[in-house]
């Protein structure tokens, strides 16, 4: 065995959270970069919660953010529950060399007596009773005297005092290992030097480095990155906030985009820019380097690294990525009428005014719809202003007899229709632009207008002179 070893332990009890795409990708940089390991251990053990579907789904998420299970540097997935012989085994040992020791204490009696000293948690009671193992009795860690000092590669010495922290339970009354149990013991197994995982866990991480050294091992380097958080300052919730790594895939967030942002909660790359491609990130992302403070899940900012990583995308490319958004069974517009051959056409103007890809078919729904409905508050603004109408009519006239149906031409055309009237074109385009799509904003104007025909122009521009207001 080579190189340093990394892992992620996801429990799959739900969607791969951004948040755990963002640790999967650090330990993923690390790993690569200094040739070792990434293990993916899929911490399978809370049988109430877990299902086999989200252990899929981690994986196409870690697949989706370039993590892929053919990489050489990728090891797994194993399953935290095929080793539940080996923790039971590591208790016993526990156990034997005088590290732990069984009570029987009920939660009712461990509260009165914690009531009755004054002091919360369990008290140590059954230390020195020399309980044997049996039905009902929990193995608990005999905690030792004095100061745990995590030495955390992001957060510098992180120091506990034991005497915070009671006797914790190793294995449950019926036998079963506790997590923190299994955690380390697998950690242990898998040989893994580096544990870099969120915030969260670092009040775990004085019991788990004590039972590492309690089973005769040096600790990994520990390395607890930032807390990620919302718009509040609220951590980043499964109820309150879009955490799903899946949904953005589904908006049309490129993989790119999004890996390139997650690298930037917490760390940034050298030099001014943070839009950087992953060869860059691979060489420079150092642990040291991440920083303290919780780290801010910015969609805006997350949806402008998409727009510029949609704009760099080749125009064939581009077309390529919309394809599951214009063809999916939730367009607004009828199957039949997609015409690819239009939609190349009008693709690099959307391309260059595009956040996300599923912003894209209403974009283009005007040239696909028969009908496009007609957006009231934009039909108000845009008919109602003064001159709107006289412009309209003109344009008509205007549309019906011009040589060239090309977007230059019209656009004169319109340019010259806006100044007999005292407008510039922006305030000229508008009732068109209504007519056309429905709406007050969309792609350039007059290329949609050579795209869409004269004919079908003329007939919105007819049917909604017809209407009033
Ligand atoms: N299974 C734990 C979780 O999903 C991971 C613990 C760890 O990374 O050590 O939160």
């Amino acid at each position: 065995m080579s190189g340093p070893r990394f892992r992620i332990a996801p429990s799959p009890t739900g969607f791969f959270h951004v948040g755990g795409a963002r640790t999967a990708l650090y330990n993923w940089a690390l790993a690569r970069r200094l040739g070792g390991t990434f293990v993916l251990r899929i911490e399978d053990t809370d049988e109430a919660r877990n299902r086999p579907e989200w252990t899929q789904g981690i994986i196409d998420a870690l697949a989706w953010i370039g993590i892929s299970s053919d990489d050489p540097a990728f090891e797994g997935p194993y399953f935290q529950s095929a080793n539940a012989a080996l923790h039971v085994a590591a208790a016993h040992r526990l156990f034997e060399a005088g590290h732990a020791y069984y009570c029987d204490l009920s939660p009712e009696e461990i509260q009165a007596r914690a009531k009755a000293s004054g002091k919360p948690g369990y008290d140590g009671y059954s230390r020195a009773r020399g309980l044997a193992a049996g039905p009902g009795r929990v193995l608990r860690f005999k905690v030792p005297e004095g100061t745990t000092v995590v030495h955390d590669a992001v957060r510098g010495d992180v120091v506990f005092a034991n005497d915070t922290i009671e006797d914790f339970v190793l294995l449950r009354g019926n036998g079963t290992p506790i997590f923190m149990l299994a955690n380390v013991v697998d950690d242990i197994e898998m040989h893994i030097s580096h544990v870099l995982r969120a915030e969260e866990h670092l009040p775990n991480t004085p019991k788990q480095q004590m039972l590492w050294e309690a089973l005769g091992e040096a600790p990994p380097v520990w390395a607890h990155v930032p807390v990620v958080v919302n718009e509040q300052r609220k951590k980043l919730s499964k109820r309150r906030d879009k955490v799903a790594l899946e949904g953005y895939r589904d908006e049309g967030y490129l993989p790119e985009a999004m890996v390139n942002y997650l690298m930037t909660l917490g760390w940034a790359p050298k030099g001014d820019a943070e839009i950087v491609p992953w060869s860059q990130i691979e060489r420079d992302f150092r642990i040291e380097d991440v920083t303290h403070s919780p780290a801010f899940f910015d969609i805006k900012k997350l949806t402008a690294f998409n727009g510029e990583y949609i704009r760099a995308l080749s125009v064939e490319a581009f077309i390529a990525a919309c394809q599951p958004f214009v063809e999916a069974a939730t367009v607004p517009w009828p199957q039949e009428r997609f015409d690819p051959a239009v939609f190349a056409a009008i693709a690099p103007l959307v391309q260059t005014r595009v956040g996300t890809l599923a912003e894209v078919p209403r974009m283009v729904d005007f040239l696909f719809l028969p009908d496009p409905e007609i957006d009231p508050q934009a039909h108000a603004k845009a008919l109602g202003s003064a001159g709107a109408r006289e412009v309209l009519a003109a344009t008509v006239a205007a549309y019906a007899a011009v040589e060239t149906w090309d977007a230059d031409s019209l656009k004169a055309t319109l340019e010259e229709i806006g100044a007999a009237n005292g407008m510039k074109l922006g305030k000229a385009q508008a009732p068109i632009r209504v007519a056309i799509t429905g709406r007050s904003v969309g792609p350039p104007l007059f290329e949609a207008l050579e795209l869409l025909g004269r004919d079908e122009t003329l007939r919105r521009l007819r049917a909604i002179e017809a209407t009033s207001g």
